[in-house]
């Protein structure tokens, strides 16, 4: 992922809010990166651009070669679901809270199935290229949920199940088609600390095991000192960044 002088303004009735000025920002395969900073120094809104969700005002958004902003909304909806996951703050909005945790899982692979069914091949040169046609190779709702810590839970309803439950479910939700890049805006501030350190644990595990990139916002430094990197925002820039092992290097 690569991020070239990206700014991102927001209107508001007169008042344009810059919430982030010329952010260069290159995230390598498998790196595992915490995004720190202050409230409204920023951290939310290059997750939702990474994510997607967001256009930028200027600026590129390049990922796996394919300039995102270039993207029909079609094209980026469908880049999305297929390698984005996305976990929220807030543990209960990552799931629908009347279905089973199997469930959850099948309904987030099915959603991409019939996605890739309906493409035709021509149209989806990003999510596409150069692989088989078909799905590519995916794990069971079981095998998902044995990873986080929930074998057992399958059959429980997602909307009963605790606030560290339900982040662990959230996490393989978010991994159940096989993401390239895993975003997760404060994924532990709603869980006590025991909690929080299992679900930033698994998100190592999951980073090493398939080289999946994870970018997690977080104003604890506890998390930032887990994950491999520590990119810090403040007011709109990117500051110091340190690659654990190396040299800091200021941009
Ligand atoms: P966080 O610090 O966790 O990002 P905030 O309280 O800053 O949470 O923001 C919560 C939500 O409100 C975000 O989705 C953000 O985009 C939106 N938001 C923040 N500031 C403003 C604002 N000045 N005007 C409109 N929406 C805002
Ligand atoms: P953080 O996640 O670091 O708290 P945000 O990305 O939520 O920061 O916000 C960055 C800046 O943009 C803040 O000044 C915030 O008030 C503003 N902002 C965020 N979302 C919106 C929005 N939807 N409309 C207007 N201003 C916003």
């Amino acid at each position: 992922v690569r991020c070239d002088g990206i700014v991102q303004i927001y209107k508001a009735q007169d008042v344009e809010v810059v919430a982030l000025r010329d952010v260069d920002l290159t995230i390598e395969a498998g790196e595992t990166v915490a995004l720190l900073g202050p409230s409204g120094a920023g951290k939310s809104t290059l997750l939702w651009l990474l994510a997607g969700l967001l256009r930028p005002s200027a600026g590129r958004l390049w990922m796996d070669g394919t300039d995102l902003g270039r993207l029909d909304q079609r094209r980026l909806d469908r880049l999305r679901a297929a390698h984005i996951g996305m976990m929220l703050q807030n543990p209960a909005r990552n799931l629908i809270g009347y279905l089973s945790a199997a469930q959850n899982i099948s309904f987030a692979q099915r959603a991409v199935r019939r996605d890739r069914r309906s493409a035709s091949p021509s149209a989806s040169p990003s999510a596409g290229a150069g692989r088989p046609a078909g799905p590519p190779a995916r794990r069971s709702a079981r095998d998902l949920l044995a990873r986080v810590g929930l074998a057992d839970a399958g059959d429980r309803q997602a909307g009963r199940m605790s606030g560290g439950e339900q982040q662990r479910l959230a996490l393989a939700v978010a991994l159940a088609n096989a993401p390239k890049l895993l975003l997760a805006d404060e994924p532990t501030s709603q869980l006590d600390e025991e909690s929080g350190t299992r679900v930033i644990e698994l998100i190592k595990d999951v980073a090493a095991a398939d080289g999946t990139t994870a970018v997690v916002v977080t104003h604890d430094t506890a998390v930032s000192e887990a994950l491999s990197r520590t990119v810090t925002i403040r007011d709109g820039r990117v500051g110091a960044e340190g690659r654990r092992g190396e040299d800091f290097v200021v941009v």
